[in-house]
Parts: structure tokens; sequence; C-alpha cells
């Protein structure tokens, strides 16, 4: 059987950091090139042609909507390309699920799109980037971690998993199996439901700003107040079911951007809170920054809260 064509898109992250030797902390991101970085792992050469493309080299903090943009523009190429089979994209794990998600959203998969990174630097005595970079190349190709292949879509391979674009976080700040899903129950599915949204960003160069607004215990509205002046839409993070207090709720009343009220549990779904937060728009199980990255796309097209809303809905579940 001819081997399968991958093309692999570096961006940077801890998979290309550099550090002292032999420690796994105190490195930097984004250093190792991207031919660098590919030819530290031979065993590509075993499943699949390999190619690669160094978009950019970054810590994926410094992320942004500019690259995104540039990103989708490239897989999409790429999903038009006769010659590729399949795209493996690198990248830092601490905003990865972010940049999977924007990418399910904007780019319309009829080949398999798999990011994977890694926890520990190249530098590392163990480094965990090799082995999470050959999954999944193995997985772009074909040779998927269950029996059943899974669907053309936006996937995370890390550490042995295979997590969907919707449903992937990262659960934790240092465990190696570090991405997880922000649901129980809705994610690590081969058969995740191809995405209801679809944003066209062929054209764009820049994206709405959207801030996520975290509420603690006594957090002053006027932080709430502040990031609406600068901010094109909200997503709020708040208590439990997306609650707050009262003055938050009084400080929101005077907002007349679009606001999106999600759960700082990353767990379960928001119910919205009419007496709170009365006509604001509902995550759902969507975790905050992922509403973020869905708010910024619905401004693209209207600021409408009845139009943003559907969006939501469309982006919820079962
Ligand atoms: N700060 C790094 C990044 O996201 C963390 C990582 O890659 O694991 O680029």
């Amino acid at each position: 059987m001819a081997k399968k064509k991958i093309v692999i898109l570096t961006t940077g992250g801890t998979i290309a950091g550099i550090g002292e030797a032999g420690k796994d902390t105190g490195y930097v991101s984004g250093q190792v090139s991207g031919e660098s970085l590919v030819a530290s792992v031979p065993e590509l050469a075993e499943y699949a042609d390999v190619r690669v493309e160094e978009i950019c080299n970054i810590n994926s903090d410094d992320m942004t909507d500019r690259i995104w943009i540039e990103l989708a523009n490239r897989v999409r190429e790429l999903q038009e390309d006769e010659s590729v089979d399949g795209i493996v994209i690198t990248h830092g794990t601490d905003t990865m699920d972010e940049t999977a998600y924007f990418l399910n959203l904007t780019v319309k998969c009829e080949k398999p799109v798999i990011i994977t990174g890694s926890m520990r630097p190249s530098t590392a005595k163990n480094p965990d980037g090799p082995a999470n970079l050959l999954g999944a190349v193995r997985v772009a190709a074909g040779f998927a971690v269950d029996d059943d292949p899974p669907e053309n879509l936006v996937w995370v391979y890390f550490a042995g998993s295979l997590f969907d674009a919707r449903n992937v976080q990262k659960c934790s700040a240092s465990a190696l199996d570090a991405m997880g899903v922000n649901a129980p129950g809705e994610g690590a599915s081969l058969n995740a439901p191809r995405e209801k949204n679809f944003f066209d960003v062929s054209k764009l160069d820049s994206l709405p700003r959207v801030n996520v607004v975290y509420f603690s215990v006594d957090a002053s509205p006027k932080v709430l107040e502040y990031a609406a002046c600068i901010s094109d839409g909200l997503v709020i993070a708040g208590a439990g079911s997306g609650e707050f207090s009262k003055a938050w709720a009084e400080a929101l009343a005077a907002i007349d951007i679009p606001v999106v009220i999600a759960s700082r549990t990353n767990h379960g779904v928001v119910t919205l809170n009419e007496t709170l937060a009365p006509g604001r728009i509902c995550a759902g199980s969507l975790a905050p920054q992922k509403a973020a990255v869905l708010l910024r796309l619905c401004l693209t097209v209207s600021e409408n809260p009845r139009v943003i809303r559907n969006y939501f809905a469309n982006a919820q579940q079962g």
C-alpha cells in the first residue's frame, strides 16, 4: 500500500522547546525549527511521506487571530490539494484547545487534521513530543488508535488518546496526559458530530475582540465594566451554573455588547439565570475559552444576540 502523504504544519510550543539538557521545566517554547522537529523523529517515514511547513514558532500563549486565520487558510488549501492525504499541526498545549475549535469552525475537513504537542521540551531526559508526533502522524495516515478510523474532522492526539476539537481542553498544568475533555461523557469519541456552525474567515485578517472575565468572591464589578469598554463581546466565566454577585448583575445590566454566560467549573451545562443575566447568551456546555472562540466568529457575522444565540444553540451536542 502506498504511503499516505501528510503535511506537518509547525507553530511552536513546548514540543519545539529548548532548556537545560535533561530538565523538564525552565525551558523556552518555540525554539526548534519545523524541519529539525520532524527530522528528530525518523520513525515517521515508516508510516507516511511527510513534509513540513513552519507557520510560526511561538509559545502558544502568544497565539493571535492573525495566525489563526493564516493557519485556517493554509489548512483549507491543503484540504483542496489532491497530493495531500492528511494534516498534522504541532502546537503548544496551553491554547491548543482554542486553536482546534477555531479550525473546526472555519475549515470544512474532508481529510483529517490532527493537532499535537508535548508537555516536556525537546531537551528533556524523556521528551514526550516524539511519541505524540509519531502518534498524530499515524492517526492522520489512517493507523487509528482504535479499530475505527476517526472521522475527517479536527482532532487533538495526545499521550495515546484522541479528543474531538469541540470538547478537548487542557485539564492539567503538569501531567503528561494534560489534554482531556471538559464535560464527562462528551468527548473522546471517534464519532464526534460534525460541527453545525461554519464561518468563512478567508477574507478576514483579524477577528473581533472578546475577553473572558472570571468571577470570584468580591470580584470588583469595575473589572466587568472595564472589560466591556475594551471588547466587542464578553464571556463571563461565572461560578457554578454561570452565576455571579448582585453587584456584577447590576454592572452587567448597563453593558450593551453581546455577553455569553459560561461556567468556571468547566463541567456540566450552564442554564441561563434570567434574573442575573436577562437576555444574555448561554454557553451551555462550552468552556469559557471555547465560548470566546465561537463569540469572536459570531461577531464577524452579526452583533444581534438573537443570531448569536442561535449559533450557540447549534454548538450544543446531543
Ligand atoms: N507554554 C507552552 C505553550 O503552550 C506550553 C506547552 O506547549 O505545553 O506553548
